[in-house]
């Protein structure tokens, strides 16, 4: 089990429960059962193993790795009454789920604008006091900001298959290790964090080889505006981007950070950076055709090699970027060779 950069050698009886497992890395760090989350355990019956779980019904490996994510008491205390504040002001919002374009460069042609930015400051101020980063491998010096949605984006979260890692788009591991080498990698997804640890493991994005998850971002990083266009106003939840640039504010800004998602609004705050990619939906069947992750991973190995300043680009224009630079992708990475001959 490694938690931050220490890995401890837990050894455990069959017998034993997840709580037991818990209260082992409680001993070795301090950190309480209930702050903790850990990643890479086995979903039983498609379901993420609750605390009562016996071991010996996990698929588990012989010596199974886990990485552990939590802050100990100390560190704590300042976040914990906000946290509970965040939770019952998430539970009163109205989610709509009919998306609307969030445009930036032609607001005249019916893109929404954030109302009321005076009353949102005051949520953005909290919500950066009650987000907890916790880090899952380290930072890297000199890399760009990649955030990535997790829900239709990178996999299909509602076809049946038999295990989720069939649901996962065409390309996944390989978009993601390229996007590793010019990007650290934050998964930002409007779930909870049980679903979002069994979802990273059932796709192979905890322990791989070619790219790390720097950390990820659950719901309760995410809180409500209100938008609107024309007399049309509508509540909804955003993923704002200043959250992670006021934490790491000599790392990250709008010049060097992407958000793709495949919900626009998600990006209200952060018109700028987001990138709407189209959703993956009915994997079974759209699997065969789907190619948007190849696609994205040219676009942003370009624009990581081509440009300083993100602020200059119009992502809705991802596909015809890629097509205008055509020849330097050549001369970087070899005529016609493509990326897979990186
Ligand atoms: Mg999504």
């Amino acid at each position: 089990m490694r938690w931050g950069t220490i890995t401890y050698a837990v050894e455990l009886e069959l017998s034993e429960t997840v709580a037991d497992l818990k209260d082992r890395l409680f001993e070795l760090t301090e950190v309480r059962p209930h702050r903790q989350k850990v990643l890479g355990l086995p979903a039983a019956a498609g379901r993420p193993p609750r605390d009562d779980i016996v071991l010996s019904t996990l698929p588990l490996k012989f010596e199974q790795r886990l990485i552990m994510v939590g802050s100990r008491e100390q560190d704590y205390s300042a976040v914990h009454d906000a946290i509970s504040a965040a939770a019952a002001a998430a539970a009163g919002t109205v989610v709509n789920d009919l998306d609307f374009d969030y445009s930036v460069d032609d607001p005249a042609a019916g893109a929404r604008v954030v109302k009321d930015l005076s009353a949102y400051r005051r949520r953005l101020e909290r919500r950066i006091e009650t987000t907890e980063i916790r880090i899952m491998n380290p930072l890297r010096e000199g890399k760009k900001l990649l955030v990535l949605d997790l829900d239709y984006t990178l996999f299909d979260c509602r076809s049946s298959a038999a295990t989720i890692a069939d649901l996962g788009r065409p390309g996944l591991h390989s978009f993601l290790a390229s996007a590793y080498r010019y990007y650290d990698i934050v998964i930002w997804s409007q779930t909870s964090w049980r679903w979002l640890e069994a979802k990273l493991t059932g796709l192979n994005m905890v322990f791989s080889d070619q790219f790390k998850i720097a950390f990820v971002l659950d719901r309760t990083s995410m809180f409500s505006v209100t938008s609107r266009r024309g007399r049309d106003e509508r509540t909804h939840e955003v993923k704002a981007l200043e959250i992670i640039w006021r934490k790491f504010p000599q790392r990250w800004n709008a010049q060097n950070t992407i958000h793709i998602d495949d919900i626009s609004r998600n990006f209200a705050l952060n018109p700028q950076s987001g990138l709407k990619i189209h959703p993956f939906r009915n994997a079974p069947v759209s699997r065969a055709t789907d190619r948007e992750l190849p696609k994205l991973d040219r676009y942003l190995t370009l624009i990581a090699t081509l440009e300083p300043d993100f602020t200059k680009l119009k992502h809705k224009h991802w596909k015809h970027y890629c097509t205008r630079h055509i020849p330097e992708w050549d001369s970087l990475f070899g005529n016609g060779a493509g990326s897979s001959n990186r």
